[in-house]
């Protein structure tokens, strides 16, 4: 059985627990790897190698920074299709996918490459006479990183590059579930020429996690998970003293207004919805149909997933892979049968593809959902879409606004002047304008409102380089010694 090791002062590091979690292929349903679950122990080894590197990676020129960022983006881009194999083969989301996930991964280090630019400080010349005033940005130190199944290569980078960039040095802690492409990412910073120790990362649960929160030497910790996990380790790390930003859980909306183009609609509730399997923390989960746009988009959505093609990411015409385990896509399935269910317009279980090995379960839509089945209060994360139907605009600006995760939403419409007050009025982070999948691109920042976020800043562009640096002010003058005398009065700028 292969073992997927740790990563440590730069180089792979074989475990020393007693614990072993599988990594299955979830084509497949067979274990295909295991990691040794890390100790306290490894977890302080990974902090102190880091810690050790701290210094000099922080005294190293932000120009020599940038550019071990620069080259790592010329090597992710090179390797993009081996990142994207990897990740796909043990996640099992479409190789495309994957590649898109690369993507938007790499969109992250591109910006990184800016830091010397986006790490200026502020200077105030003669804040008072013969004074200046100014303002730098330093690092925190050694930071962690903790993150889900769902984007193994992407939510990684969303952290470390503006992290190291920075001149911080970091642990990370991927998912158990799909752990190899942490390693490859490690080894292509390592080929970029950042310092053995600067990027380190323990394979490991619940265990590694605690040992994170607890370590003194950990100044911060970036968390992108479910919502009760997120919780608990925004309410641990910042007890300890840290500064976390814990992004959690979601239940996206997309609010179709009956101005709307029924198929451009259809087209993007479906890609949205089961992209990925609906395994996306921004897929769409809920379509809201406002009055008589209801029953054309559930029969063009019907219509579509007809046509979609689920299987292994190894089949090049797949678009929609399994599950992430077993246990997930019964959990998963068994929505079709929950209270509430009664509409079930199209039945993913009674696919022929559900009943292949592997965890695959085919596209499903429920249709007239009421708001207190588990179908429409649930983070569901898989592909079952559901339509809750309301009469008018302000009905559906209610249901999104009373669900208590904000993370994104859309509004389809054909009418500028709703959709800008739909901007307007909506409490969710980030919000779609006939974008179904709205995340930000890497020069804004990513992040939930309500429980599906924990913290102040978001992740990634200019909230991320915040988040890893502290900004320290200088008041200075350089007086005529001459000038001086004893003065007991509280500074004054006057
Ligand atoms: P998860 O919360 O189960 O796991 C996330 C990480 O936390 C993993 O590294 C895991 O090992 C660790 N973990 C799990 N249980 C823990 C516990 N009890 N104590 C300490 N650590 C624990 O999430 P997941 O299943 O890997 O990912 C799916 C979830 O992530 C979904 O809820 C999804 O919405 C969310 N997500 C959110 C975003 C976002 O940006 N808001 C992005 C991606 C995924």
């Amino acid at each position: 059985m292969r073992t997927v090791h740790h990563w440590i002062n730069g180089a792979a590091v074989a475990g020393t627990g007693t614990r072993k979690l599988p990594v299955f292929d979830p084509a497949t349903g067979e274990q295909q790897a295991e990691i040794v679950a890390a100790t306290a122990a490894e977890v302080r080894t990974a902090v102190e190698t880091a810690l050790g590197v701290f210094p000099s990676w922080r005294a190293a020129s932000l120009s020599r920074r940038a550019e071990v960022m620069f080259r790592f983006r010329e090597l992710v881009d090179a390797n993009r299709k081996e990142i994207a194999s990897l990740l796909s083969s043990e996640h099992g989301k479409t190789v495309a996918d994957a590649g898109g996930e690369v993507a938007r991964g790499l969109e992250n280090v591109e910006f990184a490459c800016g830091a010397p630019h986006l790490l200026k400080g502020g200077y105030s010349e003669q804040a008072s006479t013969g004074v200046d005033v100014y303002s730098i940005r330093q690092p925190l130190g050694v930071v962690a990183g903790i993150t889900p199944f769902n984007f193994p290569a992407m939510v990684p980078m969303w952290m470390f590059c503006n992290a190291l960039v920075a001149g911080n040095t970091f642990v990370l802690k991927p998912s158990e579930k799909d752990p190899s492409v942490s390693l490859l990412l490690a080894d292509l910073l390592r080929q970029a020429g950042l310092p053995d120790g600067a990027f380190n990362v323990v394979q490991g649960d619940r265990e590694a996690v605690e040992a994170i929160l607890a370590d003194p030497d950990i100044q911060a910790v970036s968390f992108v998970g479910s919502t009760p996990v997120a919780k608990h380790i925004y309410e641990t790390g910042t007890r300890a003293g840290k500064r976390v930003q814990a992004l959690g859980g979601a239940k996206n909306h997309m609010v179709v207004l009956p101005d709307a183009d029924v198929n451009s609609a259809a087209d993007a509730a479906v890609s949205a919805g089961y992209g990925s399997a609906g395994e996306r923390c921004m897929a769409i989960s809920v379509v809201v149909a406002v009055g008589a746009v209801a029953d054309p988009l559930v029969d063009a959505i019907r219509e579509r997933i007809g046509r979609i093609r689920t299987g292994p990411a190894s089949d090049p015409d797949a678009e929609m892979g399994p599950l992430i385990s077993r246990e997930h896509r019964d959990k998963v399935a068994g929505y079709l049968a929950s209270p509430g269910a009664a509409e079930v317009v199209v039945d993913g279980r009674q696919s022929d593809v559900s009943n292949q090995p592997g965890f695959f379960l085919a596209p499903s839509l429920v249709d007239k959902v009421p708001t207190d089945s588990p179908l429409y209060t649930d983070e569901i994360f898989g592909p079952v879409l559901s339509v809750t139907r309301v009469d008018t605009y302000a009905e559906a600006l209610e249901l999104v606004n009373d669900n208590p995760y904000g993370n994104g939403t859309a509004i389809f419409t054909r009418d500028g002047g709703v959709a800008r007050q739909f901007q307007y009025d909506v409490v969710c982070g980030m919000v779609g304008v006939n974008v179904p999948v709205p995340v930000p691109v890497a020069y804004y920042s990513f992040g939930g409102w309500k429980a599906s976020l924990f913290g102040d800043l978001h992740m990634y562009g200019p909230d991320g380089l915040a988040f890893y640096t502290r900004t320290k002010v200088v008041t200075s003058r350089w007086p005529d010694p001459a000038t001086s005398e004893v003065d007991l009065g509280f500074p004054k700028v006057r």
